[in-house]
This record gives C-alpha cells, structure tokens and sequence, in this order.
C-alpha cells in the first residue's frame, strides 16, 4: 500500500473568504487624491474614540469611553472607486469634509457616480482636509458595486457584522474598549492620553 507524501496544495487564489475581500481604508495625507468616483450612495459616519493608538467607535450611551468622558470625533466613511487602477476603497474624511457629502447627496439623491477631489489645506498632515464632489460621467454600470462600509469597519474594530445592534458585537466591544483601558507601556511613539 502506496502512501502519498505530505506536500502543499498549490491553487491560483485562497479559498473564498467568507466577509469578502478586504478592502482597505485610506486617510488623505499630503499628497492630494483627484478624479475618484464615488460608489456609495449615501454619507455615513459615526462618532469614534481614541485609546492606546486605536480607533474605536463610540457606543453612545453605552459607551464606557463616553463614561468616562472621553473625546469623541466624527469620521464619514465613502467607498471610492479609482477608474485608472481599478482599486476600490474606502475614503476616511473629518467632520469638516462632511457638508459637500450631504449637500452632494440631498442634491442628487444619490452619491453614487459623483468625481472627487480631496486634499489638505496645507502640506501638514492635520491640516484641514477640503474635499469637493461634482458630477461625474462615468456610467453607473461601470462602477463596481460599493462595499457595505459598516462591514469593512466591523472587520477593522474586530466585530463580528451581521447587524450592529447584535448584544453579542455590543459585548465584544465592550471587552475590547475594556482592553484599550489597560495601561500599555509608554513607547515614545504615537498620541498618548
Ligand atoms: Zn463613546
């Protein structure tokens, strides 16, 4: 009786995931992001915390962050589409970007198709980040089908999406807000509060 030998199985691509492709969240730095077309359909955001050099999204009342008092900030988050690379993800933009969205949106109804400029006033990372939509002439065909942001960010935070009022994820967030709570050792790098 033949044994086979253990060796790797080789295949052209892994095995299907099943949250999907990972799509990446960008921050517009210095370098300015010009002709991206808009695949979501309407501005979403939610409020976040920073604790020991993460982003965690803010559970309102329940929010032990809020508790305590802690800061919160805004952040919208819009899939875009790059026609020349063909690469999808999803823009982070401050509050101060977030009128020309809504305006955008309550306009038109829709995001979706819309051409985007964004840059920062300055060459400072924080500095303020201008963002303009107008309209696009890119077919909606065309355009790929935008991610369900909720899920990318789920995924980021370390939840599990299926629906955000889920007492499981509200619990899993707890504990890791409760980890962002413990004292880590002072690197010299990054925010420290
Ligand atoms: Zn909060």
């Amino acid at each position: 009786m033949s044994k086979a030998t253990p060796h790797p199985v080789f295949t052209s691509q892994p095995d299907p995931d099943k949250i999907g492709p990972t799509i990446e969240v960008i921050r517009i730095a210095a370098k300015p992001k010009r002709g991206l077309i808009v695949a979501s359909h309407d501005p979403l955001g939610c409020y976040t915390h920073w604790r020991n050099n993460r982003k965690l999204p803010c559970l309102g009342p329940d929010c032990k962050c809020h508790q305590t008092g802690e800061d919160r900030r805004w952040y919208g988050y819009v899939a875009i589409w790059q026609p020349r690379t063909h690469n999808m993800c999803i823009l982070e933009y401050t509050r101060a970007a977030a009128v020309p969205f809504v305006e955008y949106f309550n306009k038109h109804r829709t995001m979706r198709g819309a051409r985007l400029d964004a840059y920062r006033r300055s060459e400072k990372t924080n500095s303020r980040l201008i963002v303009h939509l107008y309209d696009g002439d890119t077919p909606d065909e065309e355009i790929p089908t935008a991610p369900n942001r909720q899920r990318v960010l789920a995924r980021i935070w370390g939840l599990n999406f299926d629906d955000f009022d889920d007492s499981k994820n509200v619990a899993r967030l707890q504990i890791i807000q409760d980890a962002a709570f413990l004292p880590t050792p002072n690197n010299g790098r990054g925010r420290n509060t």
